[in-house]
């Protein structure tokens, strides 16, 4: 396959050449090819889109003064021209950041145009301003105007969903938005600005800037943004809070994770074994609210242990735009060094059951095999910290009590699950555990009701007319009583 080479930026409703001449050149992770390039964006660059969202967001009869339902009609087209190169989409983040290609369908390609779909009917169905009588004498006008300028900043692991957690509530609002994608995965933000730019995206709306860490700070601080929104690591979101809080700049972040599941002792979990997958294993293990810490009660214990030994012993692993794989690569060379690191210090900390090693007979690519320890301790390291791998740790409980004192103790506070054949049980359990999401016998992120983190994993909510609530300020104006 030829290369997907970019030579210009998306900045201002145009295609632009960047500040500097240097790259930032994709390695596949299934075959360690060169598999596209784009121009390096730079501290210029994102001078230059955050003056453009600006002028854009500015600008006294643009798109923040729209009506909504204007906006929405810009909405829809975009949402079209993304669905138009869904299967584009979808074969692009596969192929940037191994995620099976059955998953980039329903995350990359079906979540964005969904989501700007449900945030036109949320930003819709609520009115602009609203007269509240006051008990003063006047009446008060309330509104929720758009935040302003959006600096979004995105992992690789789910870009373009978790680019649309940013973008869809941020354009319904009336924001407009800076985008820096990681560098691993640019070549689908790429393909994203061409819907954008297909659809007539009114200029300035929405710009994006691929760069590294350095350019997604010199963002955060930029003079010309109002609001940053961020996806990624703890260690980052804590400089970026701390940037946000010497400016006074509001701002949502969605962190790491080492979410819990507890299976009570009456589960089926051989019976709900997709379920289970979903919430423990996808895209390789790669997403911040994936159940890493499987808590396991003492009576059925080995049978647990079995159960999900048989599970991640029989995925297919393999080439991720085969549908068949379940499986895919780690993203890079340096994720599986960090991932292999965890996985020597669960063997010195805990009783291996499967996995543990690189697959036998794939040569090439940053393969590494679904890993199961049991007897693990809550306070070993491989339980404490987020691996962000294929590899799950199994701890041992006493009683209900307990499972929910183990789920409790850590850092992170982001995603969580209940097994049980009794919804009504579980869902007592889940109101106990202290996290952002819990799911009851499956965990999805349904677009409807927010998602964040507590503690270590974040602050702030996405999803949800919550997630549209981050990218709005109220503004009162205050009516004289009646002469
Ligand atoms: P990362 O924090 O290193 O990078 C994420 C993004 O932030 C990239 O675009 C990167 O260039 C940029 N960045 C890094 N440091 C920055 C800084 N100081 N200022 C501004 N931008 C900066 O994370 P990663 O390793 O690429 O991604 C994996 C992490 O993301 C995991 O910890 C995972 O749990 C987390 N994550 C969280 C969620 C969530 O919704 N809570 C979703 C996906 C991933």
């Amino acid at each position: 396959m030829s290369p997907i080479d970019y030579r210009q930026l998306y900045i201002g409703g145009h295609w632009r050449d960047a500040a500097t001449s240097a790259t930032i050149d994709v390695q596949s992770p299934s075959t360690e090819d060169i598999i596209g390039s784009v121009p390096r964006g730079s501290e210029a660059d994102i001078d230059a889109a955050v003056a453009a969202a600006r002028a854009a967001f500015d600008d006294p009869d643009g798109w923040s003064t729209w009506h909504p339902k204007l906006r929405a009609e810009v909405l829809e087209k975009f949402a079209a021209e993304l669905e138009a190169r869904g299967p584009e989409t979808a074969a692009r983040v596969s192929m940037q950041n191994g995620m099976p290609i059955w998953l980039a369908q329903q995350f990359e390609a079906g979540f964005p145009p969904l989501l700007l779909r449900y945030y036109s009917e949320v930003m819709n169905g609520a009115p602009i301003e609203e007269e509240r009588a006051g008990m003063l004498g006047g009446t008060a006008l309330v509104s929720r105007q758009p935040i302003g300028v959006v600096g979004a900043i995105v992992p690789w692991n789910v870009p373009q969903g978790i680019s649309f957690l940013k973008i869809a509530p941020a354009l319904a609002a009336g924001c407009t938005v800076v985008l820096k994608p990681a560098e691993e995965t640019v070549l689908d933000a790429f393909l994203m600005a061409e819907a954008a730019a297909a659809a007539g995206l009114p200029p300035g709306v929405l710009n994006v800037v691929p760069g590294g860490r350095d350019v997604g700070a010199y963002l955060v601080a930029h003079p010309g943004v109002d609001k940053v929104s961020f996806t990624g690591s703890t260690v980052a979101g804590r400089a970026i809070a701390e940037t946000c809080g010497r400016l006074l700049r509001p701002v949502t972040l969605e962190l790491g994770g080492k979410s819990a599941a507890i299976v009570l002792d009456d589960a089926d979990i051989a019976g709900s074994i997709e379920s289970f997958f979903g919430a423990t294993l996808l895209n390789n293990g790669q997403i911040c609210w994936l159940n890493t810490r499987v808590l396991a009660p003492r009576n059925r214990y080995a049978d647990i242990v079995d159960t999900i030994t048989a599970l991640a012993s029989e995925l297919t692993i393999g080439d991720p735009l085969d549908p068949a794989t379940k499986i895919g690569p780690l993203v890079s060379r340096r994720q599986r060094e960090r991932v292999e690191g965890y996985i020597a210090k669960g063997k010195q900390e805990a009783r291996l059951t499967t996995g543990g090693a690189r697959p036998a007979g794939m040569s090439r690519g940053w393969f590494v095999e679904p890993t199961v320890f049991a007897d693990v301790d809550n306070n070993a390291v491989i339980a404490r910290e987020e691996i962000f791998g294929p590899v799950l740790s199994v701890i041992p409980y006493s009683d209900e009590a307990e499972a929910i004192s183990i789920a409790n103790d850590s850092v992170y506070g982001l995603g969580g699950s209940v097994w049980s054949s009794d919804s009504a049980r579980a869902a007592n359990v889940a109101r106990k555990v202290r996290s952002g999401t819990v799911g009851v016998n499956h965990y999805v992120n349904e677009p409807v009701a927010p998602f964040g983190g507590v503690k270590d994993s974040g602050m702030g909510r996405e999803l949800g007319p919550e997630g549209l609530a981050a990218f709005q300020v109220y503004k009162t104006i205050y009516l004289p009583p009646a002469q």
